[in-house]
């Protein structure tokens, strides 16, 4: 069975916990598009051009330690505004979405650029300061002790730059599904993910 489930929406919104939890309960693969950016941002503040540090990303880049830092989240979206970038990068994913078998994705442009024909789509939000709040708890259980300004500061300088580039932007694809998790529960936010999985499943 080819099946594939797009979630994008703006940093901390709860896409991460959604995808994981989804792609578990139906048994589909999972990718974590931000990791690819990440890892791609990474090298190039290692000094490498952005566009050969794309082209070298290797599997286990993608499990490096570091990838979680405030830095290599600017960066990666810094490499990810520039279209030679997200050129080099959109095959991997597309094979990923359309493996046997289901996979999940999440990111900014799985919906709308790199798996368009994907049969479920959401598109997860949530206020600044609830998306701040989660970011700020999850660094503190890491051991960093940011301000939560500095986390709604770097959230909002990340969103702008994401929403506003003109290669794939941050935007909802017509027909996805907008989850707005401010005030919900994580079961009740994975519980309407799965309901609109559920609906589009083909009948065994
Ligand atoms: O999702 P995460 O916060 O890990 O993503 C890091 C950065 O990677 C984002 O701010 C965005 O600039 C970029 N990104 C992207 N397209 C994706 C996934 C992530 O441009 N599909």
């Amino acid at each position: 069975m080819i099946f594939t489930v797009a979630i994008d929406g703006p940093a901390a919104a709860g896409k991460g916990t959604i995808s994981r939890e989804v792609a578990a309960r139906f048994g589909f693969a999972h990718l974590d598009t931000g990791l690819i950016y990440r890892a791609t941002g990474r090298r190039v503040l290692a000094g490498e051009a952005p566009l050969a540090a794309a082209q070298a990303l290797l599997p286990e880049d993608l499990r490096a330690d570091g990838l979680r830092t405030p830095e290599v989240a600017q960066a990666a979206s810094r490499v990810a505004a520039i279209p030679e970038v997200r050129a080099a990068l959109v095959d991997f994913q597309r094979r990923f979405a359309r493996r046997k078998g289901g996979a999940v994705l999440d990111g900014r442009d799985i919906g709308t650029v790199i798996c368009p024909e994907a049969e479920v789509k959401l598109f997860v939000t949530a206020s600044d300061a609830v998306r701040a709040e989660r970011r700020w708890l999850e660094e503190r259980a890491a051991g960093h002790d940011t301000p939560l300004e500095d986390v709604l500061a770097e959230l909002r300088a990340r969103d702008a730059r994401d929403a506003a580039r003109a290669t794939a932007p941050m935007v909802a694809a017509p027909d996805a599904l907008v989850l707005d998790t401010s005030a919900m529960t994580v079961p009740e936010a994975v519980a309407a993910a799965v309901a609109q999985i559920e609906q589009r499943l083909p009948a065994e």
